[in-house]
């Protein structure tokens, strides 16, 4: 599993953080990032989970990708 956050699209809503709290995490400007451990293992590590689908889902401007 990949992740990838288009962070040009990303408005910050925060859905994804919510949905995914041990993948996603929000910089300083509220645009979605991932978590240092999450990054490491190029998302797909066992903290992705079934909740980064979510996540995707969430988002309300389809900022990420998970391929
Ligand atoms: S849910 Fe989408 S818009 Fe909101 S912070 Fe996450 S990636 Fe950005």
């Amino acid at each position: 599993m990949r992740i990838d956050i288009d962070r040009d699209v990303c408005i910050g809503a925060g859905q994804c953080a919510l949905a995914a709290p041990k993948v996603f995490t929000q910089d300083d400007d509220g645009l979605s990032e991932l978590l240092p451990e999450a990054e490491a293992e190029g998302g797909a590590g066992p903290a992705a989970g079934p909740m980064v689908g979510e996540a995707a889902r969430a988002c309300p401007v389809q900022a990420i990708t998970v391929t």
